[in-house]
């Protein structure tokens, strides 16, 4: 019998918002400014270059466990195609990413073996440069 996981293991959630192309950059640019209008997260760099485990260019969301009940519906809702990997942020990130994600949109590849396998502290949400205007 496995043991029960416990909700407390999650310290944030990552959203990564991956596009190919002009057209698929520009939704997720349209994405990116509608995100920080309405939710108080952490908008990474643009990664024009693939990096980490993923196998697309992509930018990332960080954000806080409250969050999720409203940011993941909201891009479920208006991901417009994207691919969007939602994953939590628990002391074992290969996990975290290969086993226990979410995607919205087709799922894409992740090279997984980047990842450590083992042990380290949770990722907090990061620190929020948004500052929403507007109503969901
Ligand atoms: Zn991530």
């Amino acid at each position: 019998m496995n043991d029960v996981r416990s909700l407390a293991e999650i310290a944030s959630y990552h959203a990564h918002i991956y596009f190919d192309g002009a057209a698929e950059r520009r939704h997720a640019e349209w994405l990116r400014e509608r995100i920080g209008e309405r939710f108080r997260v952490r908008l990474g760099n643009w990664h024009d270059k693939k990096v980490g485990p993923h196998d697309q260019v992509m930018y990332q969301v960080s954000f806080a466990t409250g969050l999720f009940g409203t940011l993941v519906p909201w891009l479920m809702l208006n991901h417009g195609g994207l691919s969007i990997l939602i994953h939590p942020n628990t002391a074992n990130a290969r996990r975290d990413h290969l086993v226990d994600p979410i995607w919205i949109g087709r799922p894409l590849a992740l090279h997984g073996e980047v990842l450590p396998d083992a042990d380290h502290e949770a990722e907090a949400a990061l620190e929020v440069n948004t500052d929403p205007t507007l109503d969901l």
